[in-house]
């Protein structure tokens, strides 16, 4: 059944972003006077906002975050966006021919979603359509930012198909009754213990080639 919208999760998914992103909150954890392994970082913190990634810090590892220590990693992570992030290979050819509505949905704030999209050539195949999780109360894995960008597209969310590379946003797209497909074809993706993780939240499909999502989408 094809679908009404396909919502695109941004990070992992249209920007190969996690392995830079892993690497600067680290590097903030460390300017906080704190220590968390690469491994747990990608568990914990994959596809989640910054304000879930404090909380969990506070009360998991009493590791206090500033918010200078926030705009210092911010200011660092434009400056590696911009001189290495990368589109996902092949998004940019397939999205201007999936004959559906599309959206991006990400735990990102709206401007760093349109700066990574920009840097990457993306932005003008997506806009208007960008939500983030600043625009609801709950982020992923709760459901309320998938819904939220369903709803303001029109669609039913029984008829969308979420693009995803989290577990959280896995979840999320669960929890708000849409299907989803886990893409694992981002450079971070090759994490063990985020692939045994993936897999254990039961997506529709896992996919690696964003070559073939036209086919999926249509199949
Ligand atoms: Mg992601």
């Amino acid at each position: 059944m094809t679908p009404e919208l396909v919502i695109f999760d941004c990070d992992g998914v249209l920007v190969d972003s996690e392995a830079l992103s892993v690497a600067a909150l680290l590097g903030m954890i460390s300017a906080a006077g704190g220590s968390v392994s690469e491994d747990t970082a990608y568990e914990l913190f994959l596809g989640k906002s910054m304000k879930s990634v404090r909380e969990i810090l506070a009360s998991d590892f009493a590791i206090d975050i500033t918010d200078s220590h926030l705009t210092n990693m911010r200011v660092e992570l434009m400056r590696k966006f911009r001189e290495e992030l990368k589109p996902i290979p092949g998004i940019r050819e397939i999205l201007p021919r999936l004959g559906v509505a599309c959206c991006v949905a990400s735990s990102g704030t709206l401007d760093r979603i349109r700066y990574a999209l920009d840097v990457t050539g993306l932005l003008g195949l997506l806009e208007p359509h960008l939500f983030s999780a600043a625009m609801v109360a709950r982020g992923k894995p709760a459901p309320d930012l998938f819904l939220h960008a369903a709803a303001a597209m029109g669609a039913h969310p029984g008829n969308c198909i979420v693009v995803e590379d989290s577990p959280a946003g896995i979840s999320a797209a669960r929890a708000a009754g849409m299907r989803v497909f886990a893409f694992t074809g981002g450079s971070h993706a090759g994490n063990p213990a985020l692939k045994a993780r993936l897999a254990s939240s039961e997506p529709d499909f896992i996919f690696a080639d964003m070559l073939q999502l036209p086919d999926l989408i249509a199949g």
